[in-house]
């Protein structure tokens, strides 16, 4: 990576899992904004759904997910009440059963969940909608709390689909994150997978972390493909303590700096391609035969909250608390507060206290955005046609891509831009240049790498 870049692009960016991003939703689009969008939703519109089960057994001090802890199921039983009553809910709303064919459990660690509360939760998202027979099922999986009778009852109640979350193998970066977790354990849970009939495996792996160098990080990468996965998802540690407050138990001296993690990057995104994965957008590593690298070379890659997908439903419902739906109307995010959500629910309300309506100019932006993120090039022209804009509407914007061109970070070629091989890190530089809410400083993001 070249040092000019480090100074001028190290830029706290948005990751592009929506546009308008998150910190642009605001409280004028509430609970009664949503009953009027999913009143209006398209009949025949298939569904994506999302299921948000906020509670772990226990802090990772990295973690920057939306989370309770508790050692106790109570808890988490009534959550699931609650999430049952939302369902129900958001269902009567829509009136006749929808298709749904993506299901995504997230956390939180859905492997909180009993292996009886995951097939009742399926269950009743079967009985509400109608989900398809090829449908993606997914979850998130914590290899240190799903056991074999969880893994069982995934594979029975139709899941297709593991996310195991293996951070680091090192036991030095998971003392550093408060999350021990051997190797043997990992296996042992993709063994499960396997046994059970669940061969679509994804591995997330995190780099920046404490005591991480570019040469462990490779070990990592290498120790990760030896399991087989069909996807690596590679995420880069965001260190906001000041948003967080569990990551200032992470010692920061023992965190990697700028310059450290650009190698860490690089180095390990070089060596999943040396290993046959493909490279996809950002952060994503995919085996050939993977769907999300199928679609990449169809050029049918979406991007949505979950990160890269081949989900191109153009309506995402999240359940539980502080989820986020993506309607074509707008956006929408749940009550984060866990006491507030399972309130708000049992007075027979939605829960929707934030989001975003989208303009039809957001729209095309949001088009742009996407393509870059996902195929790291846009045809400016095709995109504007097709929103009914003139091919010049993005001149000013391709002005601002000069300078980025000159570095070597993208090539301009009439209205086609792609971003370098070079470039890729830097994707979100390049996206900026396209979302008109982001002004300099205002917002505190993850740094670009
Ligand atoms: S298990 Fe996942 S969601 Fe829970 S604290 Fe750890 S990283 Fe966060």
């Amino acid at each position: 990576m070249r040092q000019e870049w480090l100074d001028k692009y190290d830029l706290r960016l948005p990751r592009y899992t929506s546009y308008p991003t998150a910190p642009h939703f605001h409280a004028g689009v509430n609970a009664a904004t949503y009953e009027g969008w999913l009143a209006d939703l398209p009949a025949d519109l298939p569904l994506s759904l999302y299921l948000h089960i906020a509670y772990c057994a226990e802090m990772c001090w990295f973690c920057g997910c939306h989370t309770k802890i508790t050692q106790r199921y109570e808890p988490v039983a009534d959550y699931l009440s609650v999430l049952f009553a939302e369902v129900e809910m958001v269902a009567a709303r829509l009136g006749r059963k929808r298709k749904a064919r993506h299901i995504h459990f997230g956390g939180g660690s859905p492997t909180i969940l009993t292996p009886e509360d995951l097939s009742r939760t399926i269950d009743l998202m079967r009985k509400h909608f109608d989900v398809v027979a090829d449908a993606e099922i997914a979850v998130e999986l914590d290899p240190r709390t799903a056991d074999e009778p969880y893994i069982k009852a995934m594979a029975k109640a139709g899941v297709t689909r593991a996310s195991i979350g293996v951070q680091d193998f090192d036991e030095k970066v998971q003392r550093a994150i408060n999350r021990i977790q051997p190797y043997e354990v990992s296996l042992r849970v993709i063994d499960w997978l396997r046994a059970s009939g669940i061969q679509d495996i994804n591995v997330d792996l995190v780099y920046g972390l404490p005591h991480q160098t570019e040469a462990s990080v490779i070990d990592l990468v290498e120790r990760a493909a030896d399991l087989r996965p069909k996807r690596v998802a590679l995420f880069g540690y965001a260190h906001v303590p000041w948003m967080k407050k569990h990551q200032r138990l992470i010692d920061e001296a023992t965190l990697p700096d700028v310059p450290e993690r650009w190698r860490q990057y690089l180095s390990a995104t070089k060596r999943l391609v040396e290993l046959g994965f493909v490279a996809v957008g950002l952060d994503h590593f995919a085996a050939p035969d993977d769907e999300l690298a199928i679609a990449l070379r169809e050029r049918r890659l979406f991007r949505n909250f979950q990160g890269y997908t081949t989900d191109s439903a153009s309506a995402l419902i999240g359940f539980g608390a502080s989820s986020i739906g993506a309607l074509p109307q707008g956006y929408v995010g749940n009550e984060g507060s866990i006491d507030a959500y399972k309130r708000v629910i049992r007075e027979g309300k939605l829960a929707v206290t934030r989001g975003v309506a989208v303009s039809d100019e957001d729209k095309l932006r949001r088009a742009v955005i996407e393509r870059l993120m996902c195929d790291l090039s846009v045809d400016l022209d095709e995109t504007a046609r097709r929103f009914g804009q003139s091919p010049d509407y993005f001149s000013s914007e391709l002005a601002k891509l000069k300078p980025l061109a000159e570095d070597g970070i993208c090539a301009i070629s009439g209205h086609v831009i792609a971003v370098t091989e070079e470039g890729r890190p830097l994707v979100r530089a390049v996206c900026a240049v396209f979302d008109t809410y982001l002004k300099a400083g205002e917002q505190r993001h993850a740094k670009a790498v």
